[in-house]
């Protein structure tokens, strides 16, 4: 599923057009499906406290997405800040793997205490 919608995206202050804004979404929405191991898309459908937590995280991470698209789109660029979103990377080749650990975090900061143990591991 989609964990946010456009309008919902646009109103948080996002400025990705709505061309990009689908397969963002979707990359984003995939992102928050492996942090919570599939768990998220049953339990958002019967939990607005969750669903609205997810969908601010949505938004967030197309945000993020966006810009490390656009930041490895030019070689040797280091940082980028876009949505009013920054980020600085030690390298370029880390941009990818630092924009999945920003994901999580903008996940785990979302949903705060985790209430519904959606990141739930089994061990840690
Ligand atoms: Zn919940």
């Amino acid at each position: 599923m989609l964990y946010c919608t456009y309008d919902q995206y646009a109103a948080a202050g996002g400025t990705v057009p709505e061309t990009a804004f689908g397969v963002l979404c979707s990359r984003a929405s995939r992102m928050i499906d492996a942090a919570t191991f599939g768990r998220a898309e049953s339990h958002a459908a019967g939990c607005e406290a969750c669903r609205e937590a997810l969908a601010d995280a949505c938004t967030q991470i197309i945000s993020l997405l966006s810009a490390a698209s656009a930041v490895g789109a030019v070689p040797g660029a280091a940082s980028f800040s876009n949505d009013g979103y920054s980020v600085a990377f030690g390298s370029n080749a880390s941009v990818a793997a630092a924009a999945r650990q920003e994901a999580y975090e903008i996940i785990r900061t979302a949903l705060g205490s985790d209430p519904h143990d959606l990141l739930y591991r089994g061990i840690l």
